[in-house]
Parts: C-alpha cells; structure tokens; sequence
C-alpha cells in the first residue's frame, strides 16, 4: 500500500493512494472528496491536510 504526501501549496498537502483504480487530482475538488484537516507544524504554523480515499478500499484492509 503506496501513498503520496504532496505539497501543493505552502499550507496545503494532499496523501494520495497511488496504483489506484481512479486519477485522484491534488484538489479539494477531487472526486474522492476529500476533507482538510488543520495539522500544526513543528514551527507553529498550521497546513491543511488532504486526505484522499482510495476507491479500491485499502483504508479497510489496514485496519487492524
Ligand atoms: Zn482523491
């Protein structure tokens, strides 16, 4: 299970399941929806997490 942490911005990064079954873009607009989380940074500023889903279900299968 492959994921990829992009930075689009500087307040905004997306994790994205890569080998999935659709072509998620690095957007809010994605069709995955997925949602921003604020994540605080070692320097006290905060980014914009964007969690993508992955359509072939993987979250599950990790899940202990
Ligand atoms: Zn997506």
């Amino acid at each position: 299970m492959t994921w990829l942490v992009a930075e689009t911005s500087e307040h905004t990064a997306h994790t994205v399941p890569l080998d999935d079954l659709i072509v998620h873009e690095l957007a809010q607009a994605c069709v995955c929806g997925p949602q921003p989380v604020p994540v605080a940074r070692g320097d006290g500023s905060v980014c914009w997490l964007l969690s993508h889903h992955s359509l072939d279900g993987r979250e599950r299968r990790e899940v202990s």
